[in-house]
């Protein structure tokens, strides 16, 4: 079977906004749409609150309460907006994309990324392969660590405190979202990382697949990886296997989870000559673009023959970051989790997403299906733009933090120093009625 990067298919309907928006109208659409939804969910509980009490004699309060949600989820008709994200959002923290204008494969018409079956294959193929991608990776993983979120993860942020949505799915591997978000708790109960995140290695194949063994193989390399795991600036929570994928996804693995940060500073270590030359390029300011994998793209020339990447320490079998590699499908978990969002909300807001690979795109087709609209807001065209009641084609950073501002109103950010440093961080802010104005409220 001949495995191809996903592309957005042509179509004359693609790439077409509905209408042409100018800011303050593309923040009225998406703030109407946002209220929808959060009317749409009032209504549902006041239903929900109706029936269990009128119902009180047949049921316990909780037992009508669950059964009622799983009809009407059952049925298509659940209620709110969720959200999901691309890797459009990350563009303004110096993240490319792949795809769209200045992204990754217009640029590198030849660039390939490494599939699943090619990293984990246990041949001799398979441990070039992965000498080629963990050197590759160890010069693009640096800019990504050091990319703080902009405007539009912290817009996303306080949209979220003010309800406007409870969960979102974001298709971003970089964890700009979980760092915008005010409560590492809330972030990891809340963000479903749909194509996994660059802040864990995960063991994928093991001699003993299953069960991590009682004493690790190799002591020293199994603490660095795992005592450093929860410290330094991307501080957060322990995931949850249902929203970001941990060891456990991996059947042939032996289920260790380890930071990639910390495997960073393993690969330094036992590459200096790659380390070198890492610091010569961050000098002079030639670093490889990096791609939203963290992966970058270096002469056909290259010798990768050297570089050493080490196994994983419990068991010896191969470790892979926790992003979902192309020819890779999304963890069972995962995916099962992001349907159920779906079927749970009335409505889908996209922002900063070609929905180019099928797991994203087969959400907002279920959205679709179940008679729900679909609002885009990206520049360029997406796969999923037939599917879209609107689409706006304009940068997300403007329009939603405009969006946010509205739905916070002055009262508010008064009473809540947290949601006004979210309304006010990731770059120079808008003030509020300085000329650019959401609507004539
Ligand atoms: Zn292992």
């Amino acid at each position: 079977m001949r495995i191809s990067i996903p592309s957005i298919p042509a179509s004359s309907e693609v790439g077409k906004a509905k209408h042409q928006h100018t800011l303050q109208q593309a923040a009225e659409a998406v703030y109407e749409f946002l209220q929808k939804g959060v009317t749409e969910q009032q209504q549902q509980q006041q239903r929900l609150q109706g029936s269990t009490s009128s119902a009180s004699s047949r049921w316990t309060a909780q037992g009508k309460e669950q059964s009622s949600l799983a009809d009407e989820r059952r049925s298509g008709t659940g209620a709110g907006t969720i959200l999901m994200t691309g890797a459009g959002v990350s563009v303004d923290s110096g993240i490319a994309p792949y795809r769209g204008e200045g992204g990754h494969y217009e640029v590198h018409k030849t660039y390939r990324p490494i599939f699943f079956h090619e990293f984990v294959d246990s041949s001799e193929k398979g441990h070039i392969a992965r000498q080629r991608y963990w050197s590759r990776s160890f010069l693009g993983y640096p800019p990504v660590l050091v990319a703080r979120p902009n405007k539009t993860h912290y817009a996303i942020a306080a949209m979220q405190r003010l309800g406007a949505f409870a969960d979102y799915i974001t298709q971003n591997v970089d964890s700009l979202h979980h760092m915008a978000t005010p409560s590492p708790s809330l972030a990891a109960s809340s963000i479903l990382e749909l194509h996994g995140t660059l802040q864990h290695v995960l063991c994928v194949s093991s001699p003993t697949p299953g069960s991590a063994p009682s004493r690790p193989k190799d002591p020293t390399l199994h603490s660095h990886l795992t005592q450093s795991h929860l410290s330094g600036p991307r501080l957060r929570a322990e995931p949850r296997p249902f929203n970001t994928p941990t060891g456990q996804a991996y059947p042939k693995g032996c289920g260790f989870r380890g930071s990639r940060s910390a495997y960073q500073s393993i690969l330094a270590e036992r590459n200096p000559m790659w380390d070198e030359m890492a610091k010569e390029m961050h000098q002079r300011g030639t670093q490889p673009k990096t791609n939203p994998d963290g992966d970058v793209e270096l002469a056909r020339n290259t010798d990768y023959s050297s570089f050493h990447y080490p196994a994983c320490p419990s068991c010896g079998g191969v470790l892979k970051p926790g992003v979902v590699f192309f020819g890779e499908s999304v963890p069972d978990a995962l995916r099962d989790r992001s349907f159920e969002l779906v079927r749970r909300a009335s409505q889908m807001l996209i922002v900063g997403s070609s929905t180019a690979t099928y797991s994203a795109y087969r959400l907002a087709k279920t959205m679709h299906e179940a008679g729900g609209s679909v609002m885009i807001l990206n520049k360029g065209p997406s796969r999923a733009d037939p599917l879209a009641s609107d689409k706006i084609e304009l940068g997300s950073s403007e329009v939603l933090q405009l969006v946010a501002q509205r739905l916070a109103g002055t009262d508010r950010r008064k009473k809540d120093p947290v949601l006004d440093r979210l309304l006010t961080s990731g770059g120079p802010a808008l003030v509020p009625n300085s000329g650019v104005r959401v609507a004539a409220s």
